[in-house]
């Protein structure tokens, strides 16, 4: 079993916030999708996400450093899926918009993507699948496979962008730093 997630006591997780430093990890390959723990963490990161009312979540996020994330990228319930270990194999096209980040709430600011990303990833069977998404569904794939990378979304954002929220980076800096005392 994957010493990352043998460990894991799934009913116990909780969305990290900036700047947990456990989101600046750069995530390694889940070596068996198909491993039930794999499946209890998915089950419990949609639960998670359903419930912040997020369109994606990516395992670091939940303090697992794994390369894995779920998502609903057309908003619809019965669209969501679980990509395991994935990446980019092409994108194309670009568009700004308006993104935020379940760990960065209160903050969110135009963001430049590629319109049209296509992944590669592996689903909870063991199987490799393609999946092509555009407009909001590209910039999901992009945003989470950032997260699996520990870059967030305050890199992203332009000095612009950071300084009108810089009350809400601050606060968040200072309750995690409270947290830890
Ligand atoms: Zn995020």
């Amino acid at each position: 079993m994957d010493k990352k997630l043998s460990n894991v006591d799934v009913a116990s997780l909780t969305i990290l916030c900036y700047p947990d430093p456990r989101l600046r990890e750069r995530s390694t390959a889940v070596e068996d999708p198909t491993d039930p723990a794999v499946a209890a963490l998915a089950a419990k990161m949609f639960e998670l996400m359903s419930a912040a009312r997020g369109v994606g979540l990516a395992a670091p996020q939940v303090g697992v450093t794994v390369r894995l994330f779920v998502a609903c990228p057309t908003g619809e319930p019965d669209d969501r899926h679980v990509y395991i270990n994935p990446r980019i194999v092409s994108a194309e096209g670009w568009q700004t918009g308006e993104e935020g980040c379940l760990s960065f709430p209160g903050v969110c600011g135009k963001i430049k993507r590629n319109q049209v990303a296509t992944i590669r990833a592996t689903g909870l069977d063991g199987e490799e699948f393609e999946a092509v998404g555009e407009g909001l569904a590209a910039r999901v794939f992009q945003h989470e496979i950032d997260h699996l990378d520990g870059r967030l979304l305050v890199d992203r954002l332009g000095s612009v962008a950071r300084l009108a929220h810089r009350r809400e980076l601050k606060a968040l800096e200072e309750r995690f730093a409270r947290a830890g005392t």
